[in-house]
């Protein structure tokens, strides 16, 4: 035997013995195929033979070997076995196959997540979700961008009380956070740029394959900008740059395990929601000028666009009683928010926020709330807050909509819905 020599530690995926040769496959790190252990009889001791032809699948392993120069198995990752140590076996028959033959349901992969870990599809979906979230990190922050964290317990809700999980907190009411908004647009009093990589938690009863009680978001914050074009900006660098690094980083990988990354747009368009609203009534929906777009509505919209050669657009423009009270209004019936539909799902919502005060008290009287209650908000608009705006994108929704996957369930390790609290 010549090679490098070296250890693998993982479990076993499938075993297979040929005369004199043992083949165990085993799913090492986070690669996304198993290596092969290759055992020959007559390069080991009687015990490690024993071993290597008695291990039962779903066998968690080390092996020490060497890594040989020539590979014989058809997979390409391979190591000759000197010894096995078996460290935990499985005391019941696993409730998923783990040599991904046969496949389970889609709830066994949710309650096994673990095992389902240990399938190449599902490690693909996972990897991507970090790679998606390190590229954030790292684009942001390139781009003078800091990373903070807010409380997810809260005081106070960012556009009202109606879906939040209400929770005591020492005799006080509290809730958990559905988004960073107020603390992301406080800090633009004091620093000029922040991201936060966050969850958001959401008390409606949803039962949608794209909504989640608890999702995780990237929120981005921006001052001293012009107008909401420029956090369009750089929400379509992030989206085109992201789509870009995961095809280098792992396209071809997401291509074996039937994921098909969705391609980087040459542009993002900029479709104005009474330009939207035209399209969809002249394809046959009655759709009235301050509507909101309904999901139907939205798939109508995204197959048109995809028509058009366009998987991706933004929506501008809203009218400002569709928006919450910190978009900033433009005239008197529109505003600076916009959306980023992907595949005809909202992906990101985002605008220009109103930093003056004077205007920001009469947009809270305006939808109803009273500005007393936001004082701790609004006080950090007295002392040089600068035109700013920002957005919240759906990490779930994003990575989802990029692998072409119709259930956002499928991209979160242990998803909370209604009638999942365990595991
Ligand atoms: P929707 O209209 O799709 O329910 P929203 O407009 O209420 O979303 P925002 O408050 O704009 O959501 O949140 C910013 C982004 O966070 C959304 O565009 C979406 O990508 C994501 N998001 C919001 N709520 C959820 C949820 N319940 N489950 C998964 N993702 C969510
Ligand atoms: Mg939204």
């Amino acid at each position: 035997m010549s090679g490098r020599t070296g250890i693998v530690e993982g479990w076993v995926s499938n075993v297979k013995s040929v005369g004199r040769i043992a083949f165990i496959e085993v799913i090492d790190g986070l690669q996304l195929s198993p290596i092969t252990v290759v055992v020959k009889r007559e390069q080991v001791d009687p015990e490690t033979w024993t071993v290597a032809t008695g291990v039962k699948i779903g066998s968690a392993l080390r092996v020490e070997g060497v890594f040989p120069e020539v590979v014989i198995s058809r997979k390409g990752r391979e190591i000759q076995a000197t010894k096995i140590t078996v460290l935990a076996e499985p005391l019941e028959l696993p409730p998923i196959d783990l040599t991904g033959k046969t496949p389970a349901s889609f709830d066994l992969y949710i309650e096994y997540r673990y095992l389902a870990l240990r399938l190449p599809r599902f490690r693909a979906i996972f990897l991507a979700r970090s790679k998606l979230i390190g590229f954030a990190r790292e684009y942001l922050s390139e781009q003078g961008f800091l990373e903070i964290n807010t409380p997810k317990i809260v005081g106070a809700g960012a556009e009202g009380g109606a879906t939040l999980f209400a929770l005591d907190y020492f005799g006080m009411k509290a809730y958990l956070s559905q988004s960073p908004q107020l603390y992301k647009q406080m800090l633009m009093c004091g620093v000029p740029r922040v991201f936060e990589i966050t969850p958001y938690f959401r008390a409606e009863k949803f039962s949608t394959p794209r909504h989640l009680n608890e999702s995780w978001g990237l929120d981005v914050e921006m001052a001293f900008i012009n107008s909401e074009e420029d956090v369009m900006k750089v929400l379509e660098d992030f989206v085109r740059g992201a789509i870009r690094y995961l095809r280098s980083e792992m396209g071809d990988d997401l291509r074996a395990n039937g994921l098909e990354l969705l391609e980087e747009p040459a542009s993002i368009p900029r479709v104005p929601y009474s330009r939207a609203i035209e399209i969809l009534n002249s394809m046959g929906f009655s759709i009235q000028w301050g509507d909101d777009l309904d999901t139907q509505a939205e798939k109508a919209l995204g197959e048109y666009f995809q028509r058009q050669g366009y998987p991706m657009y933004f929506i501008t423009q809203y009218p400002w009683d569709a928006k919450p009270f910190y978009i900033m209004k433009e005239g008197e019936r529109l505003s600076k928010a916009f959306d980023l539909d992907i595949s005809g799902i909202e992906v990101a919502s985002g605008g220009q926020r109103e930093h003056r005060y004077a205007e920001l008290i009469a947009n809270l009287r305006a939808k109803g709330l009273n500005p007393a209650e936001f004082s701790f908000y609004t006080q950090a608009f007295k002392y040089g807050m600068p035109p700013h705006g920002g957005f919240g994108l759906g990490l779930d929704r994003l990575l989802m909509t990029l692998l072409g996957l119709s259930n956002i369930r499928e991209v979160v390790l242990f998803p909370r819905d209604r009638f999942r609290l365990v595991p």
